[in-house]
């Protein structure tokens, strides 16, 4: 379980982004987060991640504060973060390099350290497979799709079997048909893997699409945190259910946007 206590949050001379925020987020939920630009989804996403501090209370997972980046919390951005010089391979396998220099405590590489490279091998072959990049693993970031390029970045996060993802804006570059398969895809990850995950989207149908509970952010301080459920329930391709567009609607009216025409 993921909870934020009593959360404050101020960038120095601005009005604070959080103030006694809380939220619980149970094991097994996968959340969106919306909200128009500058209303803090990426502070929240890094404060979840321990790469930002809150001023006052806390995050908790399973009852221990986060105080620094977890190793079991995954973390997938918007510009992949691949290396340029390293194969598709390499990449997705460097995760599990760094932690193996780490170890899964975080801690310098401790002694009793259980090294397994063929598992990580496994792994990486695995989710290379699953997310149908296993025909580029010999080749370099630069030879890749933008879609393409983050499927490998999201591979490589989850080769380290996280038990938390967290994505900011994941899709955000992609041109809109690569961008709803690769929700697809990622809804499908969550139906068959039950992981807990938080993705932060300015995108209503993403926000539908990927979370079974959405959380609105507002440029105002946010304190009271407005969540709805997603009522489109499990479905494989929530965007052909019959409320999808009604879903939709709800959600544009409760950012404060004007309707868009109810095309596609
Ligand atoms: P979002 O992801 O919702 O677009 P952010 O969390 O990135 O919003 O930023 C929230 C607000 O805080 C914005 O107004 C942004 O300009 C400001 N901000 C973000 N990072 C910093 C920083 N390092 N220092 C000062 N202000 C920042
Ligand atoms: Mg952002």
């Amino acid at each position: 379980m993921i909870e934020i206590r009593l959360l404050t949050f101020h960038y120095p001379g601005t009005q604070p982004l959080f103030a006694d925020f809380s939220l619980t987020i149970n094991r097994g939920e996968a959340w969106t987060i919306i909200g128009p630009s500058g209303c803090g989804k990426t502070t929240l996403l890094y404060m979840l991640a321990g790469l930002r501090a809150p001023a006052q209370g806390g995050i908790y997972i399973d009852g221990e504060v986060v105080t620094r980046p977890r190793p079991a919390t995954g973390l997938v951005l918007q510009d992949h973060g691949l290396l340029p010089w390293e194969t598709v391979w390499d990449n997705a396998r460097l995760g599990l390099k760094i932690r193996a220099f780490y170890g899964p405590d975080g801690t310098h590489s401790p002694a009793d350290m259980i090294r397994d490279p063929e598992g990580d091998d496994q792994r990486v072959r695995h989710w290379l497979r699953w997310l149908g990049i296993d025909g580029c693993a010999a080749m370099y970031p630069g030879q890749l799709s933008r879609g393409q390029r983050q499927r490998a970045a999201i591979a490589r996060t989850l080769a380290l079997e996280p038990d938390f993802l967290l994505m900011d804006e994941p899709f955000s570059a992609l041109d809109a048909p690569i961008r709803a398969e690769l929700q697809n895809v990622m809804h499908g990850f969550h139906l068959e893997s039950g992981l807990t995950s938080v993705t932060v989207t300015h995108d209503i149908e993403e926000a539908l699409i990927l979370g079974e509970k959405i959380l609105v952010l507002d440029t105002n301080t946010n304190s009271v945190p407005r969540v709805v459920n997603n009522e489109l329930g499990n479905a494989e391709e929530r965007r052909l259910h019959p409320e999808f567009g009604t879903a939709r609607k709800r959600l544009q009216e409760l950012l404060g946007q004007p309707a868009r025409s109810m095309g596609t």
